[in-house]
């Protein structure tokens, strides 16, 4: 059996999808060519890169309304490519961002190279009950602009592990950072503008973006906006300005197949709620270990959590890897552990984490 892999990512892959990819590694469907082999125009290649296009959009719930594009870059690139595609939508060239971690602060600095951006609301100060980026800020607290192009929001902070999705129909574009959720619930686009995520958390290897946008907003590029990275042009070449991460694409689609055969969104919802309860409710009821993020905003995908005595950090982790659980430091701006628990990680892993985190503490405790 493969160990339990904990990566806030890259991360685990389903182990079906790993396996076929491996089968067809040298020999695509008899073709006597791998896909990294392929032309991008090719026939063979253009059937995996629209199969891939329809299942995401099957697996999203978005219609023709709306682009969908497989871009180079990784999601940090969106950060000054978002506003240079959709700054433009207004003359006055504002956006308002919503700072809830590491990953928005970061969109919302770049951002601020391009137009005149403001915080709308930020969760960096603490309050009398929770910690600096332990909780989300609400929409009722958002201070937004009426002239602003759009609203950028996380919809879960990979670092912080805050997590927030009820989104309320704005009068502006919502442009969300899906990179750590995605696909691992129903997101509603009817409130959602454009979405954009790094493939490598919960929905493929590293190498390709997604940016799903309406396309109502496309058409008002900066003249300065690389040609390869125009919304627009890529809607219209099938995201084939240049050469697409042609391989990454595959892998993302055979990730799209395993999703499907798995239920879809709302079957990984289920199980992502249920994976997460377990961890959360052994978390809460001990004083071994503590996470420290508001109910409400607390992530399903990704759960830091810290030894209540740092100094047996280094032995836990040591331990853990023995046990087959890897990958669970936690970032070194939160510190301690964290747990990502993406889609490909099923519940028997989150079980097996728990009780090692038990047995640890009953040894240490
Ligand atoms: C990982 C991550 C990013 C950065 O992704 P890159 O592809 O490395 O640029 C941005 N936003 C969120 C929410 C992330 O989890």
């Amino acid at each position: 059996m493969r160990p339990w892999n904990f990566s806030a990512g890259p991360s685990v892959l389903p182990l079906e999808v790993l396996q076929q990819a491996a089968a067809e590694m040298s020999d695509w469907h008899s073709t006597g060519m791998s896909v990294m082999e392929m032309s991008h125009r090719s026939k063979e290649f253009m059937q995996i890169r629209d199969e891939a296009e329809a299942d995401l959009r099957e697996l999203l719930g978005v219609s023709d309304d709306f682009a969908v594009l497989f871009l180079q870059g990784g999601a940090q690139a969106q950060n000054a490519l978002v506003p240079m595609n959709l700054l433009g939508l207004g003359p006055a060239r504002k956006a308002d961002y919503v700072v809830s971690g590491s990953w928005s602060s970061r969109s919302a600095q770049e951002a601020t190279h391009y137009g005149d951006i403001h915080i709308a609301a930020s969760s960096q100060a603490p309050t009398e009950q929770w910690g600096s980026f332990a909780y989300f800020p609400t929409p009722d607290s958002w201070q937004l602009r009426e002239d602003a192009s759009y609203v950028h929001v996380c919809s879960n902070e990979t670092i912080g592990g805050v997590e927030f999705n009820d989104w309320p129909k704005l009068e502006r574009p919502l442009v969300v950072d899906g990179s750590s959720n995605i696909l691992s619930r129903p997101f509603n686009f009817a409130h959602i503008d454009a979405l954009y995520a790094g493939a490598q958390k919960n929905a493929g290897p590293s190498g390709v973006t997604l940016v799903v946008v309406r396309r109502s907003l496309l058409g008002h590029a900066d003249q300065q906006c690389p040609s390869v990275f125009n919304y627009t042009s890529l809607d219209a070449q099938h995201s084939m300005v240049n050469t697409p991460p042609t391989y990454a694409i595959y892998m993302a689609g055979l990730v799209y197949k395993w999703l499907k055969a798995q239920g879809g969104v709302e079957a990984m919802q289920a199980r992502n709620q249920a994976k997460a309860e377990l961890l959360y409710n052994y978390l809460d009821q001990t004083d071994f270990y503590a996470n420290h993020v508001a109910p409400e905003a607390r992530s399903r995908m990704n759960i830091p959590f810290l030894l209540h005595d740092a100094s047996l950090d280094a032995l836990f982790l040591q331990h853990a890897e023995q046990a087959g659980l890897l990958q669970l430091k936690g970032h070194k701006s939160v510190g301690g552990m964290r747990a990502s628990i993406y889609n490909a990680m099923p519940l028997e892993g989150v079980q097996a984490l728990v009780e090692f985190m038990k047995e640890f503490e009953r040894r240490h405790g």
